[in-house]
């Protein structure tokens, strides 16, 4: 298949609908600041061949497709002892929602709304201390193959709005399900959501959700066995997208994990990783152009798993 000519049809098709639809999340200030009027889109396949198009090379806030690679650290430190604390359903509610956690005693409905991320970032501050925030980012700079960078002005414009997260870590507290203190998940959750990446860089990175674990760049190195990449797959593709899930699952048919600054990382498995990234997001907080870009992608390649 030509993928660069796919991916160069879609970007001209979507260009003249850029701003016209959805809002820059701006509940975030640092990110309200992000112009509507990007579009990017990047692929890798299994075999290493990369398409890319548009704004692909531009780094953006990744926000809440972090929630993938933080569970992935956590499976590989913690393995099913990662699940004594969160659930594995979807949520049907907004991806900030408190309502769920109180009747639920404290335990996140998954690990990809913002309860949930919290609950693996308490449990990444026991097991690698102030070793966290680095170890972060020797992962995804390994799995990029590039250097990753925390946007220190993005994760203090989060910490200084952040009171609903704050008030999802403080419940998990009060129901004895938070460790650490909750200043130090939560500045960890932060800085986590303030990742910096483009679009080819998160495309790659995502690789071995395609290649039943194995690491993107060294072939030969685990980055989790079989079974788990399985299972972040299956995560991905009914919990991925907030409340939107069976929409996208409708829509797509592809395993997505989506971030209020509008980059979507998609899967189709033992083919390829993807990424789209347009910052204007719906009121679930996906990409309205990027969720579009997948649409498209997934009709015009054939490539889904259904
Ligand atoms: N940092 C954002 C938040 O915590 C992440 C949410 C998202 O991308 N959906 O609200």
């Amino acid at each position: 298949m030509d993928f660069q000519a796919l991916l160069d049809g879609i970007n001209a098709d979507l260009r003249p609908q850029l701003g016209k639809e959805g809002r820059v999340a701006c509940y975030i200030p640092a990110l309200a600041r992000v112009p509507i009027s990007k579009f990017g889109m990047a692929l890798r396949t299994c075999d290493g061949v990369e398409a890319a198009c548009g704004d692909s090379a531009a780094p953006f806030s990744i926000q809440s497709v972090s929630k993938l690679f933080t569970l992935t650290l956590g499976m590989r430190l913690l393995g099913d002892a990662l699940w004594e604390r969160i659930h594995r359903e979807p949520s049907g509610n907004p991806f900030n929602s408190l309502l769920q956690l109180e009747s639920e005693q404290g335990v996140p409905r998954n690990p990809f709304i913002n309860a949930g991320a919290i609950a693996v970032a308490d449990r990444l501050v026991s097991t690698l201390g102030a070793n966290a925030k680095p170890g972060l980012l020797e992962m995804l700079s390994s799995l990029a193959g590039e250097a990753i960078f925390f946007d220190d002005e993005v994760a203090a414009s989060e910490a200084e709005t952040g009171f609903r997260n704050l008030a999802l870590a403080n419940l998990m507290k009060s129901f004895g399900k938070i460790d650490n203190p909750v200043a130090t998940v939560v500045d960890f959750y932060f800085h986590q959501c303030a990742l910096r990446m483009s679009c080819r860089q998160l495309a790659c990175a995502a690789g071995y959700l395609c290649r039943d674990g194995a690491h993107p760049q060294e072939g030969g190195n685990e980055v989790v066995s079989e079974r788990q990449a399985r299972r972040l797959n299956a995560l991905m593709l009914t919990c991925g997208t907030y409340d939107a899930a069976g929409e996208f699952a409708y829509r797509i048919g592809l395993p997505c994990k989506s971030g209020v600054g509008g980059g979507i990382v998609a899967v189709v498995p033992d083919t390829l990783t993807l990424c789209v990234w347009s910052p204007a997001v719906d009121a679930s907080g996906n990409s309205v152009l990027g969720t579009r870009a997948l649409e498209l992608f997934a009709s015009r390649s054939g490539l889904s798993i259904f």
